[in-house]
């Protein structure tokens, strides 16, 4: 049996939660229908956690509802919200990868475009033979044989940080485009960074005519989280602290 504090007994509330994952719950930009993937206009959020739930329905609306899943975040909300500001704590917290996934859910190709990247992999360090221009790749992703982008945001709500960390998992290419910028002015800021994640529309028409509507995720940085934010998170106070140079 695990060993526990006789003094929370009385006062379950006061007891830390544990979570069996460093995560809370997964923002996601779509969801299944028949299926079939759709992109959606604003946040879906997925949780395990019906206090998580409860905390976002009210931040962002939607009502918690459970989905089909197979996984621990068998809650989603369908959120009204397509922009939300977070708390992203450094370059780190954004990470890039090229993968193709094979049957079983792991990865069966991952790269940085260059070189094979995953150290359980015994092809690690050699060249990966992805081809070199972006067309190509895309073009190889979209048929099925290629990796494409595999990139994941890490990050708090600066409405409720104390609720937790949580995840954002993309493959978007437009994402990728940005992530250069992304991880220079986060590295600029030097300590968790007050962020908006944000689904904008993008709106095109191709040149035989068609037109294209879809969202893609982007993270905007705005400087260091403010001081009170600071407050309601103790483990940024010594950073929000420190004098502004
Ligand atoms: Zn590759």
């Amino acid at each position: 049996m695990a060993r526990t504090l006789r003094v929370f007994d009385n006062d379950p509330s006061a007891r830390p939660k544990v979570y069996s994952s460093d995560f809370v719950g997964r923002f996601r930009a779509g969801q299944k229908l028949n299926g079939r993937p759709v992109g959606l206009s604003a946040w879906r959020i997925t949780t395990g956690d019906p206090e998580v739930g409860k905390a976002v329905a009210n931040l962002y609306g939607g009502i918690p509802q459970s989905w089909e899943t197979t996984k621990e975040d068998s809650l989603e909300v369908l959120t009204d919200a397509d922009t939300v500001k977070v708390i992203v704590d450094g370059p780190d917290a954004v990470s890039f990868r090229m993968a193709l996934y094979g049957m079983t859910g792991k990865p069966i190709h991952a790269c940085d475009g260059v070189e094979f990247i995953d150290t359980e992999d015994p092809r690690v360090g050699q060249p990966c033979g992805c081809p070199q221009t972006l067309q190509e790749r895309k073009a190889g992703a979209k048929a099925g044989h290629g990796p494409k982008p595999d990139q994941r945001i890490e990050f708090r709500l600066a409405d409720d940080p104390e609720l937790g960390r949580f995840r954002l998992m993309t493959g978007s290419w437009d994402f990728m485009k940005s992530i250069e910028t992304v991880w220079r002015e986060l590295e600029a800021v030097g300590g968790p960074a007050l962020c908006t994640l944000k689904l904008e529309l993008v709106e095109f028409q191709t040149k035989s005519g068609v037109d294209v509507t879809y969202r893609k995720p982007v993270l905007q940085v705005h400087g260091r989280v403010p001081q009170d934010v600071g407050a309601a998170l103790p483990s940024l106070a010594k950073h929000v602290e420190e004098p502004p140079f």
